[in-house]
């Protein structure tokens, strides 16, 4: 669009052109591909409700955790034994967030109390004297701060004395079987509920006629908000036993795909659960989850506490997903982002068809066929619908040669070197256009109007003849004449109308009816310029450049070839004689740019 200098420029419009092909083979392609991302777009409109807007859930989780277990704990050394009730209370402890724990098993530690002791003998706490200890040394494995003083732990083991609480806890491998192992029975209860707030929509997982004895399966009750703590590790592929021991994590996700239009209207909660810690871990690398908690109490006014570490399953609550509803906004929009996608059959026709088109065979980039049917009407509808254009450069000429059915290119500077020698690029010569010849006056139409020298007139069949003496070494034909232009442009008109010798285009029919007959010249000047008076000075000059682009845009077809024709020595000196210039020097090609 040109820059904006008034108002016209502004009211203005415009629009691409397009070619129409008529064929049935790319009119059922073009068809097939619309139907083929129709299809697909109508799929994923509807599949993933893509005229939705779509929001995230906002929710709060509340869990209760039901079940009695029955512990028998191992006292002292195994030795003697009890059996304790387990209630909700003592193996459900509060976490933060949407979580609950439930213990699995534990390790007691009875009756400490702030004192000196010996710390519990390990591989660093051993000790044979009191050099092995250090006064103050607080290892943060131990449970105490050191006193420098080895003493007896049990025998004649030593290890290094701590001021700590008394006795040390044993470095001792969790019970197995787990001790309440029974958990497997307990049930969870999972209250969910949940809101979109740009939808302006609560619900909640429980719903009122729901029976609050169920328990979830997930073929037979998916709906229901009581698990048994065995199904979920039953579900996950593990086996609640192993577990229990060590402790672990367990997610329970619940996942809300929620259709709020009113005619699909869809809202409930799916459960599925995941194993979140890391089952694979060995021995050294902390296993499974525990921590340790403790139970104060005094004694005869002496502050003791009993320590617990407890091993157990932690169970992380997450809820996710989306809730959607019919928005005209988001409908336009995909629909508009798709629209794209039906020009995929243009780019797809538009591949075969240069793809295919014998242009490109000729030029070797694909090996394709040896020009089959369809190339040849792929080349057409190439032609019909590529306009090359040349890159616009000074030294861009076409040759052609009457013994060649080719026309050459040549883009290079010629050094020297005459334009007959140089070697271009072949490029294919336009189809001739014969629309123009009818306008031509009488004279071409009528042969005893053409003008004299009846010696010269004969076919271009005619036998060779033989080279004069006089005619420059690059000729073939011998009608060819030596250019007057300075020594560093004269290679560009060093050029005859053969590449092979044999008689010489100046001699035939056509360049004497078309570009050497005065009346023809005439008429082509006055039909560019209706009122045009060819005064005697300038009328040579006129007709012998009209005669040059007769010669070309016979010669060459198109107009953009004809720019950058040469014209071979022979026509060149043929025209100059019929129409001369009174005085001074021929000026020669000039490229347009
Ligand atoms: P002048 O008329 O005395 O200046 O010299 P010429 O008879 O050589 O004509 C010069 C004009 O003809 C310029 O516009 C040239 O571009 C054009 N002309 C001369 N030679 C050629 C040629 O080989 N090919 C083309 N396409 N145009 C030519
Ligand atoms: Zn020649
Ligand atoms: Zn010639």
């Amino acid at each position: 669009m040109p820059a904006c200098c008034n108002w016209n420029d502004v009211f203005q419009y415009e629009t691409n052109k397009v070619t129409r092909i008529q064929s049935m083979n790319y009119g059922t392609i073009k068809w097939v591909c619309h139907m083929i991302v129709f299809s697909y777009v109508s799929f994923a409109l509807m599949s993933d409700k893509l005229y939705q807007r779509k929001e995230p859930v906002i929710s709060s989780v509340h869990t209760k955790v039901k079940g009695i277990a029955e512990v028998k704990e191992i006292v002292e050394n195994g030795v003697k034994s009890a059996r304790s009730i387990f209630d909700t209370a003592d193996y459900t402890f509060p976490l933060q967030g949407n979580s609950f724990f439930v213990m699995t098993n534990f390790l007691k530690t009875e009756g400490q109390e702030q004192g000196l002791c010996p710390e519990y003998p390990t591989r660093r706490t051993l000790c044979s004297s009191d050099r092995g200890c250090r006064k103050g040394w607080m290892d943060p494995q131990s449970k105490g701060v050191q006193t420098g003083r080895c003493a007896a732990y049990k025998g004649n083991q030593k290890t290094c004395e701590v001021s700590a609480w008394c006795p040390i806890e044993a470095a001792q491998e969790a019970p197995r079987p787990a001790l309440l192992n029974s958990a497997e029975n307990f049930t969870v209860l999972i209250k969910n509920n949940i809101d979109f707030p740009g939808h302006n929509y609560t619900t909640r997982n429980i719903l009122p006629g729901l029976n609050i004895t169920c328990t979830f399966h997930k073929t037979h009750n998916p709906l229901c908000p009581i698990f048994r703590l065995g199904d979920l590790f039953r579900e996950t592929g593990d086996n609640f036993s192993d577990v229990a021991i060590q402790g672990g994590i367990m997610g329970i996700e619940i996942y809300w795909d929620c259709n709020l239009d009113r005619w699909f209207h869809h809202c409930r909660p799916k459960y599925s659960f995941r194993r979140l810690d890391d089952k694979s871990t060995n021995e050294s690398l902390y296993p499974g989850y525990n921590f340790r908690y403790a139970k104060y109490y005094r004694e005869n006014n002496v502050e003791k506490r009993t320590l617990i570490k407890v091993f157990g399953i932690r169970f992380d609550i997450l809820v996710f997903g989306t809730g959607g509803k019919f928005d005209i906004i988001q409908l336009v929009v995909y629909v508009g982002s798709t629209l794209s996608y039906f020009g995929l059959a243009t780019v797809f026709i538009d591949f075969l068809i240069n793809t295919y088109s014998s242009n490109c065979c000729r030029s070797h980039v694909y090996p394709c066929c040896k020009c089959c049917e369809p190339c040849a009407a792929n080349e057409y509808y190439y032609r019909k619908k590529c306009e090359s254009v040349m890159e616009s450069k000074p030294t861009l000429k076409y040759v052609s040669f009457v013994d060649e059915s080719n026309i050459w290119m040549v883009d290079q500077q010629l050094l020297g070197k005459s334009l007959q020698d140089v070697k271009g690029q072949e490029v294919p010569r336009p189809l001739m256009d014969f629309t123009g010849l009818s306008r031509l006056p009488p004279s071409l139409h009528d042969p005893q109007a053409v003008p004299e020298e009846p010696d010269e007139m004969q076919l271009l069949t005619a036998e060779a003849s033989p080279r004069p003496t006089n005619s420059p070494d690059w000729c073939q034909c011998g009608s060819c004449l030596p250019s007057q232009l300075p020594q560093s442009r004269r290679p560009m008109e060093e050029l005859c109308c053969r590449r092979k010798p044999g008689a010489c285009i100046t001699t035939s029919e056509p360049f004497r009816r078309l570009v050497l007959s005065r009346r023809v010249l005439q008429f082509l000047l006055l039909y560019q310029e209706p009122l045009l008076e060819l005064d005697a000075e300038s009328a040579n000059s006129r007709l012998r450049h009209c005669a040059y682009r007769c010669y070309t845009t016979w010669r060459f077809g198109s107009q953009d070839l004809a720019d950058f024709a040469i014209l071979p020595s022979c026509c060149r000196w043929r025209i100059r004689r019929e129409f001369p210039r009174s005085k001074g020097q021929y000026s020669g090609f000039k490229s347009p740019y």
